[in-house]
Protein backbone atom coordinates (compact mmCIF):
# COMPACT_ATOMS: atom_id res chain seq x y z
CA UNK A 1 0.00 0.00 0.00
CA UNK A 2 1.13 3.36 -0.94
CA UNK A 3 1.80 5.76 1.69
CA UNK A 4 0.41 9.28 1.69
CA UNK A 5 -0.75 12.51 3.62
CA UNK A 6 -4.31 12.75 1.91
CA UNK A 7 -6.50 11.41 -0.67
CA UNK A 8 -8.45 13.38 -3.26
CA UNK A 9 -10.16 11.98 -6.26
CA UNK A 10 -8.39 14.38 -8.45
CA UNK A 11 -4.68 16.43 -8.51
CA UNK A 12 -3.68 19.50 -10.80
CA UNK A 13 -0.69 20.28 -10.74
CA UNK A 14 -0.16 24.13 -11.39
CA UNK A 15 -3.12 26.76 -11.61
CA UNK A 16 -2.76 27.49 -15.32
CA UNK A 17 -5.38 28.07 -17.96
CA UNK A 18 -6.43 24.70 -17.80
CA UNK A 19 -6.24 24.01 -13.72
CA UNK A 20 -9.51 25.93 -12.44
CA UNK A 21 -11.62 24.88 -15.47
CA UNK A 22 -11.16 21.00 -14.90
CA UNK A 23 -11.81 21.41 -11.29
CA UNK A 24 -14.69 23.31 -11.78
CA UNK A 25 -15.68 20.89 -13.83
CA UNK A 26 -15.04 17.82 -10.96
CA UNK A 27 -17.15 19.92 -8.55
CA UNK A 28 -20.26 19.92 -10.99
CA UNK A 29 -20.05 16.54 -10.87
CA UNK A 30 -19.59 15.75 -7.13
CA UNK A 31 -15.96 14.68 -7.28
CA UNK A 32 -13.11 16.30 -5.05
CA UNK A 33 -10.17 17.90 -6.48
CA UNK A 34 -7.23 19.87 -5.29
CA UNK A 35 -5.14 22.07 -7.26
CA UNK A 36 -1.66 22.45 -5.99
CA UNK A 37 0.35 25.91 -7.11
CA UNK A 38 3.87 26.21 -6.45
CA UNK A 39 4.12 30.20 -6.08
CA UNK A 40 2.03 32.38 -3.81
CA UNK A 41 -0.27 33.44 -6.74
CA UNK A 42 -2.98 31.72 -8.18
CA UNK A 43 -3.28 32.04 -12.05
CA UNK A 44 -0.15 31.64 -13.68
CA UNK A 45 0.89 33.41 -17.11
CA UNK A 46 -2.81 33.09 -17.87
CA UNK A 47 -3.29 35.63 -15.36
CA UNK A 48 -0.78 37.64 -17.02
CA UNK A 49 -1.95 37.69 -20.62
CA UNK A 50 -4.77 38.98 -22.72
CA UNK A 51 -6.88 36.78 -21.10
CA UNK A 52 -8.52 35.19 -24.85
CA UNK A 53 -9.34 31.65 -25.44
CA UNK A 54 -9.65 30.65 -29.36
CA UNK A 55 -12.81 28.55 -29.66
CA UNK A 56 -14.24 27.78 -33.03
CA UNK A 57 -18.04 27.38 -33.60
CA UNK A 58 -18.66 28.81 -30.08
CA UNK A 59 -21.68 29.67 -28.83
CA UNK A 60 -20.86 33.87 -28.67
CA UNK A 61 -20.12 33.78 -31.85
CA UNK A 62 -23.43 31.82 -32.95
CA UNK A 63 -25.68 34.82 -30.67
CA UNK A 64 -23.73 37.62 -32.96
CA UNK A 65 -25.22 36.27 -35.92
CA UNK A 66 -22.08 34.71 -37.30
CA UNK A 67 -21.63 31.38 -38.76
CA UNK A 68 -19.19 28.89 -37.93
CA UNK A 69 -19.81 25.31 -37.16
CA UNK A 70 -17.23 22.28 -36.51
CA UNK A 71 -16.69 21.51 -40.36
CA UNK A 72 -15.72 25.21 -40.97
CA UNK A 73 -13.34 24.83 -37.52
CA UNK A 74 -11.99 21.63 -38.61
CA UNK A 75 -10.84 22.52 -41.96
CA UNK A 76 -9.10 25.55 -40.40
CA UNK A 77 -6.75 24.14 -37.97
CA UNK A 78 -6.63 20.94 -40.89
CA UNK A 79 -5.93 22.86 -43.62
CA UNK A 80 -2.96 25.45 -41.63
CA UNK A 81 -1.58 23.48 -39.14
CA UNK A 82 -0.67 20.48 -40.82
CA UNK A 83 2.33 21.98 -42.77
CA UNK A 84 5.21 21.76 -41.35
CA UNK A 85 4.70 18.74 -39.71
CA UNK A 86 2.50 19.81 -36.17
CA UNK A 87 4.13 17.36 -34.19
CA UNK A 88 2.59 14.62 -32.13
CA UNK A 89 0.49 17.31 -30.18
CA UNK A 90 -1.00 17.72 -33.76
CA UNK A 91 -2.86 14.90 -34.18
CA UNK A 92 -6.06 15.12 -35.96
CA UNK A 93 -7.44 13.26 -33.40
CA UNK A 94 -6.04 16.25 -30.95
CA UNK A 95 -7.20 18.97 -33.35
CA UNK A 96 -11.14 17.23 -33.54
CA UNK A 97 -11.04 17.20 -30.19
CA UNK A 98 -10.02 20.98 -29.23
CA UNK A 99 -12.97 21.97 -32.00
CA UNK A 100 -15.64 19.74 -30.89
CA UNK A 101 -15.07 19.93 -27.13
CA UNK A 102 -13.87 23.86 -27.03
CA UNK A 103 -17.69 25.23 -27.56
CA UNK A 104 -18.89 22.35 -24.71
CA UNK A 105 -16.45 23.83 -22.61
CA UNK A 106 -16.94 27.51 -23.08
CA UNK A 107 -20.63 26.47 -22.16
CA UNK A 108 -19.93 24.75 -19.31
CA UNK A 109 -18.14 27.80 -17.93
CA UNK A 110 -21.01 30.01 -19.08
CA UNK A 111 -23.34 28.26 -17.19
CA UNK A 112 -21.00 28.47 -14.04
CA UNK A 113 -21.62 31.90 -14.28
CA UNK A 114 -18.35 32.82 -16.13
CA UNK A 115 -19.15 36.47 -17.81
CA UNK A 116 -17.57 36.28 -21.34
CA UNK A 117 -17.43 38.35 -24.30
CA UNK A 118 -16.60 37.93 -27.80
CA UNK A 119 -13.53 39.91 -28.52
CA UNK A 120 -15.33 41.77 -31.58
CA UNK A 121 -13.46 41.72 -34.87
CA UNK A 122 -10.02 40.33 -33.39
CA UNK A 123 -9.43 38.20 -36.57
CA UNK A 124 -8.18 34.72 -36.71
CA UNK A 125 -4.62 35.46 -37.99
CA UNK A 126 -5.09 33.15 -41.16
CA UNK A 127 -8.82 34.35 -41.97
CA UNK A 128 -7.48 33.70 -45.77
CA UNK A 129 -6.51 30.55 -45.18
CA UNK A 130 -9.30 27.85 -45.83
CA UNK A 131 -12.44 27.53 -42.64
CA UNK A 132 -10.47 31.03 -41.66
CA UNK A 133 -12.69 34.09 -39.85
CA UNK A 134 -12.39 37.68 -40.60
CA UNK A 135 -14.53 38.20 -37.11
CA UNK A 136 -12.63 36.15 -34.79
CA UNK A 137 -13.27 33.27 -32.58
CA UNK A 138 -11.71 34.90 -29.57
CA UNK A 139 -13.61 35.41 -26.01
CA UNK A 140 -12.49 37.37 -23.40
CA UNK A 141 -13.58 37.68 -19.66
CA UNK A 142 -15.97 40.50 -18.87
CA UNK A 143 -13.60 43.21 -16.92
CA UNK A 144 -13.72 41.87 -12.80
CA UNK A 145 -13.45 43.51 -9.17
CA UNK A 146 -10.89 40.97 -7.79
CA UNK A 147 -12.47 43.10 -4.51
CA UNK A 148 -15.07 39.99 -5.39
CA UNK A 149 -12.60 37.43 -4.21
CA UNK A 150 -12.71 38.52 -0.88
CA UNK A 151 -9.70 39.48 1.75
CA UNK A 152 -8.48 35.36 1.69
CA UNK A 153 -8.26 35.39 -2.04
CA UNK A 154 -7.97 39.08 -3.52
CA UNK A 155 -4.22 38.95 -2.72
CA UNK A 156 -3.71 35.54 -4.23
CA UNK A 157 -4.12 36.26 -7.51
CA UNK A 158 -1.13 36.99 -9.75
CA UNK A 159 -1.71 40.52 -10.88
CA UNK A 160 1.40 41.70 -12.78
CA UNK A 161 0.81 42.78 -16.35
CA UNK A 162 -1.97 44.05 -18.40
CA UNK A 163 -3.92 44.87 -15.01
CA UNK A 164 -5.48 47.95 -16.61
CA UNK A 165 -9.57 47.44 -16.32
CA UNK A 166 -9.63 47.14 -19.89
CA UNK A 167 -10.69 44.06 -22.35
CA UNK A 168 -7.69 43.01 -24.54
CA UNK A 169 -10.12 44.18 -27.06
CA UNK A 170 -10.01 47.61 -25.88
CA UNK A 171 -6.12 47.25 -24.86
CA UNK A 172 -5.38 46.64 -28.89
CA UNK A 173 -7.34 49.52 -30.12
CA UNK A 174 -6.69 52.19 -27.55
CA UNK A 175 -3.20 52.42 -28.43
CA UNK A 176 -4.49 54.90 -31.70
CA UNK A 177 -5.40 57.39 -28.84
CA UNK A 178 -4.45 60.03 -31.55
CA UNK A 179 -6.13 58.55 -34.61
CA UNK A 180 -9.21 57.54 -33.67
CA UNK A 181 -12.44 58.43 -31.51
CA UNK A 182 -12.82 54.84 -30.98
CA UNK A 183 -9.39 54.99 -28.81
CA UNK A 184 -10.72 58.29 -27.15
CA UNK A 185 -14.14 56.49 -25.83
CA UNK A 186 -12.26 53.26 -24.52
CA UNK A 187 -9.88 55.89 -22.83
CA UNK A 188 -12.82 57.48 -21.22
CA UNK A 189 -14.20 54.15 -19.99
CA UNK A 190 -11.05 53.30 -18.62
CA UNK A 191 -11.18 56.33 -16.41
CA UNK A 192 -14.68 56.05 -15.29
CA UNK A 193 -13.54 52.49 -14.29
CA UNK A 194 -10.34 53.87 -12.29
CA UNK A 195 -12.83 56.46 -10.67
CA UNK A 196 -14.96 53.62 -9.61
CA UNK A 197 -11.60 51.42 -8.00
CA UNK A 198 -11.36 55.14 -6.09
CA UNK A 199 -14.96 56.14 -5.17
CA UNK A 200 -16.44 52.72 -4.66
CA UNK A 201 -13.39 50.90 -3.04
CA UNK A 202 -13.55 48.76 -6.60
CA UNK A 203 -10.45 47.11 -7.78
CA UNK A 204 -11.32 46.58 -11.81
CA UNK A 205 -8.95 44.64 -13.75
CA UNK A 206 -9.13 43.43 -17.36
CA UNK A 207 -7.90 40.93 -19.34
CA UNK A 208 -6.07 37.50 -17.94
CA UNK A 209 -6.62 38.72 -14.63
CA UNK A 210 -10.18 39.30 -15.42
CA UNK A 211 -10.38 35.67 -16.70
CA UNK A 212 -8.53 33.90 -13.95
CA UNK A 213 -10.31 35.99 -11.56
CA UNK A 214 -13.75 34.51 -12.35
CA UNK A 215 -12.21 30.96 -12.56
CA UNK A 216 -10.73 31.51 -8.96
CA UNK A 217 -13.87 33.12 -7.49
CA UNK A 218 -16.22 30.32 -9.39
CA UNK A 219 -14.13 27.80 -7.80
CA UNK A 220 -13.78 29.15 -4.41
CA UNK A 221 -17.47 29.28 -4.73
CA UNK A 222 -17.99 25.64 -5.53
CA UNK A 223 -15.40 24.57 -2.76
CA UNK A 224 -12.51 23.69 -4.86
CA UNK A 225 -9.40 23.17 -2.94
CA UNK A 226 -6.84 25.36 -3.72
CA UNK A 227 -3.13 25.66 -2.12
CA UNK A 228 -0.47 28.48 -2.87
CA UNK A 229 3.07 27.56 -2.10
CA UNK A 230 3.01 24.13 -2.60
CA UNK A 231 5.41 22.99 -5.22
CA UNK A 232 5.05 19.45 -6.86
CA UNK A 233 8.48 17.45 -7.45
CA UNK A 234 7.49 14.06 -7.89
CA UNK A 235 4.77 11.87 -8.98
CA UNK A 236 3.88 9.01 -6.59
CA UNK A 237 3.97 6.18 -9.04
CA UNK A 238 2.49 2.04 -9.00
CA UNK A 239 3.10 -0.28 -11.66
CA UNK A 240 3.62 2.50 -14.15
CA UNK A 241 0.26 4.46 -13.48
CA UNK A 242 0.52 7.92 -11.26
CA UNK A 243 -1.11 6.98 -8.34
CA UNK A 244 -0.81 10.36 -6.89
CA UNK A 245 2.24 13.73 -6.09
CA UNK A 246 5.10 14.67 -3.94
CA UNK A 247 5.23 18.64 -2.53
CA UNK A 248 8.07 19.55 -1.12
CA UNK A 249 9.02 22.69 0.64
CA UNK A 250 11.08 24.00 3.01
CA UNK A 251 12.34 20.50 4.43
CA UNK A 252 8.36 19.55 4.43
CA UNK A 253 7.15 16.82 2.43
CA UNK A 254 3.66 16.00 1.46
CA UNK A 255 2.31 13.16 -0.78
CA UNK A 256 -0.96 12.95 -1.11
CA UNK A 257 -2.20 10.65 -3.41
CA UNK A 258 -5.27 10.88 -6.43
CA UNK A 259 -7.93 8.30 -7.33
CA UNK A 260 -8.92 9.32 -10.91
CA UNK A 261 -5.57 11.15 -11.95
CA UNK A 262 -3.15 13.89 -11.69
CA UNK A 263 -3.62 16.82 -14.50
CA UNK A 264 -0.43 18.77 -14.86
CA UNK A 265 -1.07 22.26 -15.94
CA UNK A 266 2.44 23.89 -14.94
CA UNK A 267 3.43 25.75 -17.65
CA UNK A 268 6.44 25.68 -19.84
CA UNK A 269 9.89 26.12 -19.34
CA UNK A 270 10.59 29.73 -20.11
CA UNK A 271 12.74 30.47 -17.08
CA UNK A 272 14.87 27.47 -17.38
CA UNK A 273 18.01 28.23 -18.26
CA UNK A 274 19.26 24.14 -18.32
CA UNK A 275 16.17 23.71 -20.43
CA UNK A 276 16.28 26.43 -23.16
CA UNK A 277 20.06 25.84 -23.73
CA UNK A 278 19.19 22.14 -24.17
CA UNK A 279 16.27 22.64 -26.68
CA UNK A 280 16.06 26.43 -27.54
CA UNK A 281 20.23 27.24 -27.95
CA UNK A 282 19.35 30.76 -29.27
CA UNK A 283 17.17 32.33 -27.20
CA UNK A 284 17.88 33.46 -23.51
CA UNK A 285 15.50 33.36 -20.61
CA UNK A 286 16.18 36.56 -19.70
CA UNK A 287 13.71 37.29 -22.85
CA UNK A 288 10.83 35.41 -21.79
CA UNK A 289 7.57 37.38 -20.32
CA UNK A 290 6.16 34.04 -19.03
CA UNK A 291 5.42 33.99 -15.11
CA UNK A 292 8.54 33.25 -13.00
CA UNK A 293 6.80 29.72 -12.03
CA UNK A 294 7.60 28.88 -15.67
CA UNK A 295 10.50 26.57 -14.96
CA UNK A 296 9.93 22.90 -16.40
CA UNK A 297 10.03 20.74 -13.74
CA UNK A 298 6.90 18.66 -14.48
CA UNK A 299 7.99 18.57 -18.06
CA UNK A 300 11.16 16.82 -17.05
CA UNK A 301 9.47 14.60 -13.93
CA UNK A 302 7.13 13.47 -16.81
CA UNK A 303 10.07 12.21 -19.39
CA UNK A 304 11.59 10.71 -15.93
CA UNK A 305 8.63 8.23 -15.31
CA UNK A 306 8.48 7.22 -19.17
CA UNK A 307 6.54 10.41 -20.70
CA UNK A 308 7.78 11.93 -24.07
CA UNK A 309 7.90 15.24 -25.02
CA UNK A 310 7.60 17.34 -28.90
CA UNK A 311 8.27 20.48 -30.10
CA UNK A 312 10.44 21.60 -27.61
CA UNK A 313 12.37 23.90 -29.71
CA UNK A 314 9.20 25.79 -29.98
CA UNK A 315 7.76 28.85 -28.26
CA UNK A 316 4.82 31.70 -28.38
CA UNK A 317 7.49 34.68 -29.55
CA UNK A 318 6.94 37.92 -29.51
CA UNK A 319 8.83 40.65 -30.71
CA UNK A 320 10.45 41.81 -27.45
CA UNK A 321 12.83 44.60 -26.28
CA UNK A 322 14.60 45.45 -23.04
CA UNK A 323 14.53 48.88 -21.49
CA UNK A 324 17.08 49.72 -19.08
CA UNK A 325 16.12 49.62 -15.50
CA UNK A 326 12.75 48.48 -16.27
CA UNK A 327 10.24 46.47 -13.93
CA UNK A 328 7.43 43.52 -15.42
CA UNK A 329 6.65 42.28 -18.65
CA UNK A 330 8.78 44.00 -21.10
CA UNK A 331 7.60 46.21 -23.88
CA UNK A 332 5.90 43.36 -26.39
CA UNK A 333 6.04 45.08 -29.93
CA UNK A 334 3.46 43.37 -31.77
CA UNK A 335 0.99 46.12 -32.27
CA UNK A 336 3.97 48.69 -32.97
CA UNK A 337 5.53 46.91 -35.88
CA UNK A 338 2.15 46.33 -37.49
CA UNK A 339 1.87 50.01 -37.90
CA UNK A 340 2.43 52.03 -40.35
CA UNK A 341 5.73 53.76 -40.75
CA UNK A 342 7.83 51.25 -39.60
CA UNK A 343 9.89 48.32 -40.72
CA UNK A 344 12.21 45.33 -38.55
CA UNK A 345 15.55 44.51 -40.19
CA UNK A 346 18.35 42.58 -39.85
CA UNK A 347 22.01 43.59 -39.39
CA UNK A 348 22.10 44.09 -43.37
CA UNK A 349 19.47 46.55 -43.44
CA UNK A 350 16.99 43.88 -45.12
CA UNK A 351 13.50 42.68 -43.93
CA UNK A 352 12.79 39.52 -42.84
CA UNK A 353 8.78 39.12 -42.47
CA UNK A 354 5.85 40.57 -42.59
CA UNK A 355 5.52 42.72 -39.39
CA UNK A 356 1.94 42.41 -38.98
CA UNK A 357 2.09 38.84 -39.02
CA UNK A 358 1.24 36.39 -35.76
CA UNK A 359 3.72 37.39 -33.43
CA UNK A 360 4.87 33.50 -33.69
CA UNK A 361 5.26 33.59 -37.02
CA UNK A 362 7.43 37.07 -36.93
CA UNK A 363 10.08 35.29 -33.99
CA UNK A 364 10.26 32.53 -35.92
CA UNK A 365 10.98 34.33 -39.45
CA UNK A 366 13.49 36.30 -36.94
CA UNK A 367 15.53 32.86 -35.70
CA UNK A 368 15.35 31.81 -39.21
CA UNK A 369 17.06 34.86 -40.30
CA UNK A 370 19.39 34.26 -37.69
CA UNK A 371 20.19 30.83 -38.24
CA UNK A 372 20.80 31.38 -42.21
CA UNK A 373 23.38 33.35 -41.11
CA UNK A 374 22.06 37.05 -41.22
CA UNK A 375 22.56 38.75 -37.70
CA UNK A 376 19.33 38.80 -37.01
CA UNK A 377 19.31 39.17 -33.15
CA UNK A 378 18.98 41.50 -32.34
CA UNK A 379 16.69 42.58 -35.02
CA UNK A 380 15.87 46.49 -35.29
CA UNK A 381 12.49 48.15 -35.52
CA UNK A 382 13.13 51.20 -37.64
CA UNK A 383 10.27 54.12 -37.65
CA UNK A 384 10.34 57.64 -38.69
CA UNK A 385 8.91 60.87 -36.91
CA UNK A 386 5.58 60.25 -38.72
CA UNK A 387 5.36 56.97 -36.53
CA UNK A 388 6.36 58.80 -33.55
CA UNK A 389 4.00 61.50 -34.04
CA UNK A 390 1.48 59.31 -34.27
CA UNK A 391 2.26 56.04 -32.41
CA UNK A 392 2.91 54.45 -29.14
CA UNK A 393 6.26 53.34 -28.42
CA UNK A 394 7.43 50.59 -26.00
CA UNK A 395 4.44 51.77 -23.58
CA UNK A 396 5.13 55.97 -24.49
CA UNK A 397 2.46 57.89 -25.66
CA UNK A 398 2.57 59.40 -29.77
CA UNK A 399 5.08 62.14 -29.23
CA UNK A 400 6.25 62.38 -26.12
CA UNK A 401 10.09 62.33 -25.43
CA UNK A 402 11.67 59.34 -25.12
CA UNK A 403 12.51 58.97 -21.68
CA UNK A 404 16.49 60.26 -21.36
CA UNK A 405 17.68 57.16 -19.90
CA UNK A 406 16.76 55.56 -23.09
CA UNK A 407 18.00 57.42 -24.95
CA UNK A 408 21.58 57.54 -22.73
CA UNK A 409 22.15 53.74 -23.04
CA UNK A 410 21.36 53.52 -26.56
CA UNK A 411 17.78 51.49 -25.89
CA UNK A 412 16.39 54.06 -28.68
CA UNK A 413 18.61 55.63 -31.30
CA UNK A 414 18.17 58.54 -33.29
CA UNK A 415 19.29 60.36 -36.32
CA UNK A 416 18.44 62.87 -38.60
CA UNK A 417 18.94 60.24 -41.80
CA UNK A 418 18.89 56.86 -41.73
CA UNK A 419 22.64 56.23 -42.76
CA UNK A 420 23.76 58.03 -39.62
CA UNK A 421 21.00 55.66 -37.51
CA UNK A 422 22.70 52.67 -39.34
CA UNK A 423 25.71 53.65 -38.46
CA UNK A 424 24.71 54.26 -34.97
CA UNK A 425 23.23 50.45 -35.10
CA UNK A 426 25.57 48.68 -37.07
CA UNK A 427 23.04 48.35 -39.56
CA UNK A 428 24.57 48.11 -43.23
CA UNK A 429 23.75 51.67 -44.60
CA UNK A 430 23.01 51.24 -48.16
CA UNK A 431 21.49 47.56 -47.12
CA UNK A 432 18.72 49.76 -44.59
CA UNK A 433 18.67 52.75 -47.28
CA UNK A 434 17.59 49.86 -50.04
CA UNK A 435 15.14 48.45 -47.80
CA UNK A 436 13.58 51.50 -46.94
CA UNK A 437 13.09 53.08 -50.70
CA UNK A 438 11.81 49.50 -51.82
CA UNK A 439 9.09 49.65 -48.94
CA UNK A 440 8.12 53.48 -49.18
CA UNK A 441 6.96 52.24 -53.01
CA UNK A 442 5.01 49.73 -51.25
CA UNK A 443 3.57 52.23 -49.08
CA UNK A 444 2.39 54.63 -51.89
CA UNK A 445 1.10 51.48 -53.65
CA UNK A 446 -0.25 50.38 -50.61
CA UNK A 447 0.61 46.63 -51.90
CA UNK A 448 3.31 44.93 -49.86
CA UNK A 449 5.38 42.95 -52.47
CA UNK A 450 7.71 41.02 -50.74
CA UNK A 451 5.93 39.75 -47.42
CA UNK A 452 2.78 40.78 -48.04
CA UNK A 453 1.98 42.64 -45.23
CA UNK A 454 -2.01 44.62 -44.63
CA UNK A 455 -3.29 41.53 -47.17
CA UNK A 456 -4.70 39.43 -43.74
CA UNK A 457 -7.27 40.75 -42.05
CA UNK A 458 -5.32 40.36 -38.36
CA UNK A 459 -2.54 42.78 -40.42
CA UNK A 460 -5.08 45.28 -40.66
CA UNK A 461 -6.94 44.66 -37.08
CA UNK A 462 -3.28 45.74 -35.72
CA UNK A 463 -2.71 48.61 -38.65
CA UNK A 464 -3.90 52.35 -38.74
CA UNK A 465 -7.68 52.27 -40.08
CA UNK A 466 -7.45 55.89 -41.36
CA UNK A 467 -4.20 55.79 -43.19
CA UNK A 468 -4.40 55.63 -46.58
CA UNK A 469 -3.87 53.47 -48.87
CA UNK A 470 -3.31 50.79 -46.58
CA UNK A 471 -3.63 50.56 -42.57
CA UNK A 472 -0.48 48.49 -42.60
CA UNK A 473 2.52 50.33 -44.62
CA UNK A 474 3.35 54.08 -44.35
CA UNK A 475 6.53 55.15 -45.49
CA UNK A 476 9.33 56.02 -43.51
CA UNK A 477 10.57 59.63 -45.12
CA UNK A 478 10.28 61.46 -42.02
CA UNK A 479 13.57 62.13 -40.01
CA UNK A 480 14.53 62.13 -36.96
CA UNK A 481 14.97 58.37 -37.59
CA UNK A 482 14.64 56.10 -34.60
CA UNK A 483 15.45 52.09 -34.23
CA UNK A 484 15.30 50.32 -31.10
CA UNK A 485 16.81 46.50 -30.82
CA UNK A 486 14.05 43.79 -31.33
CA UNK A 487 14.75 40.20 -29.43
CA UNK A 488 12.57 36.86 -30.21
CA UNK A 489 11.28 36.67 -27.03
CA UNK A 490 8.37 34.52 -25.73
CA UNK A 491 5.72 34.48 -23.62
CA UNK A 492 5.68 30.83 -23.04
CA UNK A 493 7.30 27.80 -24.59
CA UNK A 494 4.86 25.77 -26.66
CA UNK A 495 6.73 22.34 -26.80
CA UNK A 496 5.91 20.02 -23.91
CA UNK A 497 4.66 16.15 -22.91
CA UNK A 498 2.80 14.33 -25.68
CA UNK A 499 -0.67 13.90 -24.83
CA UNK A 500 -3.77 12.31 -26.50
CA UNK A 501 -7.04 13.52 -27.82
CA UNK A 502 -8.26 12.74 -23.86
CA UNK A 503 -5.36 15.11 -22.89
CA UNK A 504 -3.38 11.54 -21.64
CA UNK A 505 0.41 11.45 -21.48
CA UNK A 506 2.21 9.41 -23.85
CA UNK A 507 5.63 7.46 -23.81
CA UNK A 508 7.53 7.43 -26.53
CA UNK A 509 5.73 4.86 -28.21
CA UNK A 510 2.30 5.95 -27.50
CA UNK A 511 1.10 4.28 -25.04
CA UNK A 512 -0.75 5.92 -22.29
CA UNK A 513 1.13 6.50 -18.61
CA UNK A 514 -1.88 5.68 -16.46
CA UNK A 515 -4.19 8.44 -14.74
CA UNK A 516 -1.32 10.85 -15.88
CA UNK A 517 -2.91 14.23 -17.99
CA UNK A 518 -1.34 17.25 -19.43
CA UNK A 519 -3.01 20.44 -20.54
CA UNK A 520 -1.45 24.01 -21.89
CA UNK A 521 2.14 24.94 -22.46
CA UNK A 522 3.59 21.53 -20.17
CA UNK A 523 1.81 19.71 -23.49
CA UNK A 524 2.98 19.50 -27.20
CA UNK A 525 0.78 21.98 -28.77
CA UNK A 526 -2.41 20.81 -30.63
CA UNK A 527 -1.97 23.92 -33.62
CA UNK A 528 1.60 22.99 -34.35
CA UNK A 529 3.66 25.42 -35.13
CA UNK A 530 0.86 28.13 -35.95
CA UNK A 531 -0.25 30.48 -33.56
CA UNK A 532 -4.10 29.98 -35.71
CA UNK A 533 -5.96 33.22 -33.78
CA UNK A 534 -5.70 35.21 -30.38
CA UNK A 535 -6.13 32.87 -27.69
CA UNK A 536 -4.87 29.79 -29.28
CA UNK A 537 -2.45 28.95 -26.14
CA UNK A 538 -4.92 29.66 -23.75
CA UNK A 539 -8.00 28.62 -25.36
CA UNK A 540 -6.62 24.96 -26.18
CA UNK A 541 -4.83 24.87 -22.22
CA UNK A 542 -8.84 25.17 -21.04
CA UNK A 543 -10.72 22.73 -23.31
CA UNK A 544 -7.75 19.88 -22.53
CA UNK A 545 -8.04 20.70 -18.76
CA UNK A 546 -11.66 20.24 -19.47
CA UNK A 547 -11.51 17.12 -21.93
CA UNK A 548 -8.67 15.68 -19.02
CA UNK A 549 -11.73 16.60 -16.09
CA UNK A 550 -14.59 14.85 -17.96
CA UNK A 551 -12.48 11.97 -18.57
CA UNK A 552 -11.64 11.54 -14.84
CA UNK A 553 -14.96 12.26 -14.11
CA UNK A 554 -16.12 8.93 -16.62
CA UNK A 555 -13.71 6.84 -14.78
CA UNK A 556 -15.43 7.64 -11.69
CA UNK A 557 -18.77 6.92 -13.07
CA UNK A 558 -19.23 10.77 -13.38
C1 LIG B 1 1.57 39.61 -21.49
C2 LIG B 1 1.07 38.30 -22.00
C3 LIG B 1 -0.05 38.29 -22.82
C4 LIG B 1 -0.54 37.06 -23.32
N1 LIG B 1 -1.73 37.03 -23.99
C5 LIG B 1 -2.27 35.84 -24.33
C6 LIG B 1 -3.62 35.73 -24.80
O1 LIG B 1 -4.37 36.69 -24.80
N2 LIG B 1 -4.07 34.52 -25.21
C7 LIG B 1 -3.29 33.40 -25.15
O2 LIG B 1 -3.73 32.32 -25.56
N3 LIG B 1 -2.04 33.46 -24.64
C8 LIG B 1 -1.54 34.63 -24.20
N4 LIG B 1 -0.31 34.67 -23.60
C9 LIG B 1 0.40 33.40 -23.41
C10 LIG B 1 -0.31 32.63 -22.31
O3 LIG B 1 -0.49 33.47 -21.20
C11 LIG B 1 0.42 31.38 -21.88
O4 LIG B 1 0.86 30.65 -22.98
C12 LIG B 1 -0.59 30.52 -21.09
O5 LIG B 1 -1.20 31.32 -20.10
C13 LIG B 1 0.02 29.33 -20.46
O6 LIG B 1 -0.98 28.75 -19.68
P1 LIG B 1 -0.86 27.37 -18.97
O7 LIG B 1 -2.24 26.90 -18.78
O8 LIG B 1 0.06 26.49 -19.70
O9 LIG B 1 -0.19 27.67 -17.56
P2 LIG B 1 0.21 28.98 -16.81
O10 LIG B 1 -0.87 29.99 -16.85
O11 LIG B 1 1.54 29.40 -17.26
O12 LIG B 1 0.29 28.48 -15.31
C14 LIG B 1 1.12 27.46 -14.89
C15 LIG B 1 1.22 27.52 -13.38
O13 LIG B 1 1.85 26.33 -12.91
C16 LIG B 1 2.68 26.66 -11.81
N5 LIG B 1 3.67 25.59 -11.62
C17 LIG B 1 4.78 25.36 -12.36
N6 LIG B 1 5.44 24.30 -11.88
C18 LIG B 1 4.75 23.85 -10.82
C19 LIG B 1 4.95 22.79 -9.89
N7 LIG B 1 6.00 22.00 -9.96
N8 LIG B 1 4.04 22.61 -8.89
C20 LIG B 1 2.96 23.43 -8.79
N9 LIG B 1 2.74 24.46 -9.64
C21 LIG B 1 3.61 24.66 -10.65
C22 LIG B 1 3.26 27.99 -12.21
O14 LIG B 1 3.77 28.68 -11.10
C23 LIG B 1 2.05 28.67 -12.86
O15 LIG B 1 1.32 29.39 -11.90
C24 LIG B 1 0.15 35.86 -23.04
C25 LIG B 1 1.23 35.87 -22.17
C26 LIG B 1 1.70 37.09 -21.65
C27 LIG B 1 2.86 37.05 -20.70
Amino acid sequence: MISANQTYDFIVVGSGGGSMCAALYLKSVGLNPLVLEKTEFIGGSTAMSGGVLWIPNNSLNREAGLQDSPEKGRQYLDTLTTSPDPGRGGTQARRHAFVDQGPEMIDFLRAQGIELLRADGYSDYYDDSPGGMAEGRAIVAKVFDVKRLGKEWASKLRLTGLTLPLTIREVCKIVLIKKTWEAKQIAMRMTLRQLQNKLFGKQLVGTGAALQGRMLEACVKAGAEIRINSPVCEFIMENGAVRGVVVRKDGSEERILSRYGVLINAGGFSHNPEMRARYQPEVKTLWSSANPGDTGEMIEETLRVGGSVDAMDESWWISTSMPPEHQGIWPLHITEIAKPHTIMVDAQGNRFCNEGASYMEVGQMQLARHRSGVEAIPGWMVFDSQYHKDYMTAGTMPGAKFPKKWLDSGYIQVADTLAELAGKCGIDASGLEKTVERFNGFARSGVDLDYHRGRRQYDRWFGDPTHKPSPSLGTLEKGPYYALKIYPGDVGTAGGIVADEFARALTPTNDIIENLYATGNSSAPVCGRYYVGPGTSIGASFTFGYIAAKHAAAKAGM
